[in-house]
Parts: structure tokens; sequence; C-alpha cells
């Protein structure tokens, strides 16, 4: 199902999260100790994953993740955090029982489900803990460009380019350009209320809509995918 094994998962995240800690390169003592195992068998394991070019290990500094480690490492996180989510609100589970249920869950889906879910949720960007959920996507179907006339109500947009002229509205409006927006209504003189991923909701004129220039991916649209 997933290219990586559990075992390799469970590192990724653990050096993920010591990064994030330390912002810095992270001891191979620190990872047996987050890991519970022992220094020789992490000294071991990290030389796999520097094997599969997922981290890179600089003699007597320390490991760092490297481009692809790092994105399996948000992927793992990402199916976490939509598993938490879904537990609780889909189906019906205390907030104390779902990490257990999630430690495992995370291992066992694919990309295409995680997104799917996440997808199905609309899109939540934290868990019941209060964590980010990453927004990023990393399952693609296929990628779809258009502009905010085109889109529809719903679903969520990552933004490619805006005009000058947009910028320069969102910045009398005191917003900060958003990455992603999701159509929430269209009026009738065809102006859209947009919300961004901070729930900011504003009225994107009808007059401006070709100057949003949007991408999604069509597998969060198409149902026969
Ligand atoms: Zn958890």
């Amino acid at each position: 199902m997933n290219e990586f094994s559990k075992t390799e998962q469970d590192y990724l995240k653990a050096i993920y999260h010591l990064q994030e800690k330390t912002a810095d390169l992270v001891n191979i003592t620190d990872i047996a100790t987050e890991l519970k195992v022992s220094a020789p068998s992490a000294t071991e394991m990290i030389k796999r994953l520097a094997k599969k070019n997922l981290v890179d290990h600089k003699k007597y500094y320390g490991v760092f993740l490297k481009p692809e480690g790092y994105q399996e490492a948000r992927f793992i996180l990402k199916s976490h955090r939509v598993w938490e989510t879904f537990l609780v609100e889909m189906a019906g589970y205390q907030l104390h029982e779902v990490h257990a249920e999630a430690e495992n869950l995370e291992h066992a889906s694919s990309r295409k489900l995680i997104e799917r879910l996440h997808a199905l949720m609309k899109f939540p960007t934290s868990d019941p803990h209060g964590s980010e959920i990453p927004a990023e996507c990393f399952w693609h179907g296929k990628l779809v460009r258009l502009d905010l006339s085109e889109a529809m109500v719903a679903e969520r947009y990552e933004i490619v380019s805006l005009s000058a002229g947009v910028e320069r509205f969102l910045q009398k409006l005191a917003l900060r350009k958003p990455k992603f927006i999701t159509l929430l209504e269209v009026l009738a003189d065809r102006s859209v209320i947009v919300k961004t991923d901070a729930d900011v909701r504003f009225v994107v004129p009808h007059f401006q809509k070709k100057d949003w220039q949007l991408k999604c991916y069509k597998n969060m649209i198409d149902k026969a995918v």
C-alpha cells in the first residue's frame, strides 16, 4: 500500500518532530530515546533511510530530512490527524480514544484514501486536539486550471496568481494573500463569497473573478475517479 514500512515512517515522523523542536540537525541519541530503541539500532535505521535518500547524516552534527523524507513525514502527520478528525467527527469516538487508533491507521492508509477523507470532511485545517492538518495535497488526480468565474461552490482551490488590481484590493481590505480559498456562495449579481483556510470571509466582486487564477485537482470533485 505505502512504499515505506511502518518503522521507516515512525523514524521519519520522529525526526520531523525533533527537527521542529530543536530547529537544528537531530542527534541519533535523541531519535533513539524518542522511539525507545537502542542507539546502535537507530544508527542502523538511519543508514537505511539515508540509502533511500530520505535523510542525510552529517557526521558529528546529526540527521536531517531530505525533501522526500520531509514530505513523507508530513504525509504521516496528515494521515494521523485526518484519522483523528474522522473518528471524532464522523465515527462518534471520544477524544481520548482516537490517538491509539490513529497510530495504526496512519500507516495503513494510502495517499488517495487520506486525501479523499480530508475532502469528504470539507478540508478541516486542524484536528480535534487543535493541531494543524497539513494543507498540502499528497494525492493528485487530474490537475485543472480555471478562474474564479468557473469555480464551484464548496470546492477548495489553490491560488496560482492574482492580478495587480486584486492584490491592491486585498491590501486595502488588510487581507494577506491567501494560499487556498473555498467558494462559499454565488450572489445574485454573480459576485462570490469566499473563505480562506484561516476562515476569513470576503466578497469578490463579479468583475474581478477572471483575475483570480486557480487550480484544483479533479479528484476532489469527480466522483467517478
Ligand atoms: Zn494523536
